[in-house]
């Protein structure tokens, strides 16, 4: 999908490029030459908790006469209007309202495009925004870009049009893309060879060089699956020079474009520190995980029940920081092993791609604080008034507080067991973000 656009459309001075500025902040912005208007066109990224967008700065026009004026708003609008998601219309709250912005309102409502209109310029509760009520768009919202007021809430009304497109979800949804990954020798090759043995491979395709990424899509029960970027891990070459340094990025480059990451150990060997490396980068990545103590048929060659206990033991240890994260034990001789892997591939990514509604989460959080109140820091006491979960892959919440200063990662740690206790998250990150809201009386 791509990121989506924001567009903001005013007439001069009402406070664009600084609005604009303070959305990208100190990110470069990209600019495009537009004939006949004063400023270039800005591009720039910005986010807001965790949705990525472009914000453009459609910039001021030159103003010689009336007619030469409305020429170039509508010029300059539309530009912005065909390639926008949500369009942010800024007016004057200083000035009032004037002929001109009922031109550009009168535009945009023909347009149909979700337009937020801002009142910039406002920096005190005397100040009032009720004339634009006039324009017949959505209720005005008051902001103050220079000062940064209420900038928060104009963010969450600009991010509230960012949900996907349904086609578009519905086709990423009927795949898992699981990228298999792991240390050389650790048993990669065999194991893909192994899954796919007796499933039906409806792409294979065979890469020219190992540098050549290609997906293996697998059906198993009516279900689709891509292996992702593993057919060159599949015919190994021999020449590679470097082979250690390449699979590392590949393995990134594998990890980033799947749902689920599959990490390989090697079972007798225990977790090592490029392990533990990698790990961390998947768990940075927020994507679904499961470790495999691999070629678990020599362990149990040992016959040995406490030196079996220890590796498990050793091994959860070294991962607790990935605690989500499913052990399985895995062997290419021991076909029954990976056939079971099929239901906890669904699994994993049920959990990764869940959605829990808000009264639950809230009933959750009530329950929560009333067992475990928020310690008071520095004499002032903390409040979580709601969360509500913003994302899912991997499922994301936010919550609203008087004061994100005052919720200490512990307390989002022990929110964080609640969720997991109260709903199956096994396999899958949560991320929690607290976010700072003023109480509305
Ligand atoms: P643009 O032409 O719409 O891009 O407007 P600018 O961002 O260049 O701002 C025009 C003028 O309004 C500048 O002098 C800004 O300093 C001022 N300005 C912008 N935002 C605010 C605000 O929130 N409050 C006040 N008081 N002035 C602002
Ligand atoms: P890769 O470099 O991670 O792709 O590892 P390979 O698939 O090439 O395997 C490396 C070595 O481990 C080979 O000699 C395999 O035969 C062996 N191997 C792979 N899987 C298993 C297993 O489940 N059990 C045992 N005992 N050996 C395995």
């Amino acid at each position: 999908m791509s990121t989506p656009l924001v567009a903001l459309v005013g007439r001069p001075n009402v406070g664009k490029s600084t609005l604009f500025n303070r959305l990208v902040g100190g990110r470069k912005a990209i600019e495009e030459k537009i004939p006949g208007v004063t400023r270039d066109r800005l591009y720039g990224r910005s986010s807001w908790l965790d949705k990525e967008f472009l914000v453009v700065d459609t910039g001021g026009l030159t103003l010689s006469g009336r007619e030469e004026m409305e020429i170039q708003v509508q010029k300059q609008a539309q530009l912005a209007i065909e390639e926008a998601v949500v369009i942010v219309f800024l007016v004057d709250g200083r000035q009032g309202l004037t002929y001109l912005d009922e031109e550009i309102a009168g535009m945009l409502r023909r347009q149909g495009k979700p337009v937020i209109l801002a009142v910039n310029k406002i920096e005190s509760v005397e100040q009032s925004i009720v004339d634009f009520y006039q324009l017949g768009l959505d209720d005005p919202l008051p902001i103050s870009a220079a000062h940064g007021l209420n900038i928060g809430d104009l963010l969450d009304k600009i991010v509230s049009f960012f949900s996907p497109v349904p086609g578009e979800k519905q086709q990423e949804d009927e795949v898992i893309r699981i990228a298999v990954v792991g240390r050389p020798n650790v048993g990669k090759s065999s194991f893909i060879n192994a899954l796919l043995g007796e499933e039906r491979v409806i792409v294979s395709q065979e890469p020219g060089t190992t540098r050549d990424a290609i997906d293996t899509l697998l059906e198993r029960e009516g279900k689709k699956y891509i292996l992702v970027d593993t057919a060159g891990i599949r015919k190994k070459s021999k020449v590679f020079e470097n082979v250690e340094y390449y699979s590392v990025i590949r393995s990134l480059k594998a990890i980033d474009s799947a749902d689920i990451a599959f990490l390989l150990l090697e079972a007798q060997e225990g977790v090592t520190e490029q392990d533990q490396k990698i790990t961390g980068y998947i768990l940075e990545s927020g994507k679904a995980l499961i470790i495999a103590m691999n070629k678990w048929d020599l362990v149990k060659q040992q016959r040995k029940e406490g030196h079996v206990l220890e590796i498990v033991n050793d091994a959860r240890d070294d991962l607790k920081f990935v605690s989500f994260a499913p052990l399985v034990f895995t062997s290419i001789y021991e076909p029954r092993r990976l056939k079971n892997l099929f239901d906890l591939f669904q699994k994993v990514y049920e959990n990764y791609s869940t959605r829990i509604p808000t009264p639950l989460l809230n009933k959750l959080l009530a329950d929560a604080q009333g067992v475990n109140p928020l310690p008071a820091l520095k004499g002032k006491r903390g409040k979580i008034y709601y969360w509500t979960q913003s994302a899912t892959k991997p499922p994301t919440f936010v919550l609203f507080a008087n004061n994100s200063s005052l919720i200490h990662f512990s307390y989002l740690r022990y929110l964080e067991n609640r969720l997991r206790e109260a709903f199956d998250f096994k396999g899958t990150p949560v991320r929690l973000l607290v976010r700072s809201r003023k109480r509305k009386e």
